[in-house]
């Protein structure tokens, strides 16, 4: 068992162990002194490991009901929030009590901001069940819903109290969420640390089991030292956001239907890598290339800027962007807006 605390407000651990899902209730019953919890999850996970979680809760002692919605980001909504909340009730739980989201960032994300907010707030833990979520959306504390007028526009920041990464559990995934979530952690890479890169660039998304546990441990620990130092994300934080600026234009321009985050951030730091630092570009979009994921784009860059320019984390005038010059060394970088569209635009 592999483990990392996280110092955050309030602190936790992310325990890493194949095989870690099947005797979940042991490590839940180590963080909580209440013997009730609920379950949330979606159909897809549920089907999988919800009876596994259940058995294990159980069998430590536990009181249990599982909320099952059904997968997919139209569910990260406030009807189904309110629906988590009716069922909280009817379970009777308590503030004293925990949920437990076991499932993808959809899953972690709603489940967190319904912790945050049910009773004021009460602890949950996050059972991360894709590569994306283990590496990225269940540590750090960002719980969010969609509205219509944007994703994550209403949430909270809600530290988990335990996150549990079974890397076992990653064998079922559709071979392309598993290449999507490799986009982040090849930023991760890129931005801090080259022996990370240098085992990914070691291998495939055909051989990528051998290295999971070894990869999420170190993705896990950058985003740990990250969110350390910039908790309510008002600096440092920014870094995590390489690839995505342009990742998030191109993901608008497609409507947010179609076009999976992970790829555009794959294509979005490969994108600027080239207008920027072209010497490591090769290298960076061989890495892509080798876990299926897109390099580039051929819609114009003229397109792409004006979803650029509604990033709800930028200033009105100013952008940030982020750039590696070096592999393992993100830099951030404030510009006018137009200036970074003339960088862009090769002007
Ligand atoms: P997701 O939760 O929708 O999961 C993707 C699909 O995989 C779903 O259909 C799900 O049912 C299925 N699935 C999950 N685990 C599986 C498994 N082990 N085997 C088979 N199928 C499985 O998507 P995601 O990519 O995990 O998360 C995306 C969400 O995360 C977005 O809403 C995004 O905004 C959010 N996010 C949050 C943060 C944060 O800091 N909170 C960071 C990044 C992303
Ligand atoms: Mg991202």
């Amino acid at each position: 068992m592999k483990k990392i605390n996280i110092r955050t407000s309030h602190p936790y651990d992310v325990v890493i162990e194949r095989g870690a899902v099947r005797k979940c209730g042991e490590l839940i019953a180590e963080i909580t002194s209440s013997r009730k919890a609920v379950i949330v999850t979606d159909d897809t996970v549920g089907g999988l490991y919800g009876e596994t979680v259940l058995t294990s809760l159980r069998n430590s002692g536990f009181e249990c009901d599982i909320f099952t919605f059904p997968h997919g980001e139209q569910s990260k909504c406030l009807s189904n929030l309110g629906d988590i909340f009716d069922f909280l009730c009817k379970c009777n739980i308590t503030r004293s009590d925990i949920l437990i989201a076991l499932g993808g960032g959809v899953v972690g994300d709603i489940t967190g901001f319904a912790a945050a907010s049910f009773l004021r707030g009460i602890d949950f833990v996050q059972i991360p069940t894709t590569l994306l979520a283990q590496v990225d959306s269940s540590v750090g504390g960002k719980t969010a819903v969609n509205i219509k007028g944007g994703k994550n526009l209403v949430g909270a920041f809600k530290q988990p109290s335990l996150v549990i990464c079974d890397s076992d559990t990653l064998k079922t995934l559709p071979r392309e969420t598993l290449a999507e979530g490799m986009g982040e952690c090849i930023k991760y890479g890129m931005i801090r640390d080259e022996k990370l890169f240098e085992l990914m660039e070691s291998h495939t998304l055909d051989t990528l089991d051998e290295i999971m546990d070894e990869m999420v441990y170190a993705c896990v620990d950058i985003k740990r030292s990250v969110v350390e130092n910039d908790e309510f994300d008002k600096g440092e934080r920014m870094l995590l956001n390489f690839g995505h600026t342009l990742g998030h234009a191109l993901e608008a321009w497609h409507n947010y239907t179609d076009y999976a985050h992970g790829y555009g951030v794959a294509a979005g730091m490969c994108m600027i890598t080239d207008i920027l630092a072209p010497d490591l570009s090769d290298r960076l979009k061989k890495c892509c290339e080798a876990y299926e994921l897109p390099t580039g784009t051929d819609i114009p860059m003229s397109e792409l800027l004006p979803f650029c320019k509604i990033d709800k984390k930028n200033e009105a005038k100013n952008i940030n962007y982020i750039v590696c010059r070096e592999i393992g060394k993100g830099e951030i970088v404030k510009v006018p807006f137009d200036e970074f569209c003339r960088l862009m635009e090769g002007k």
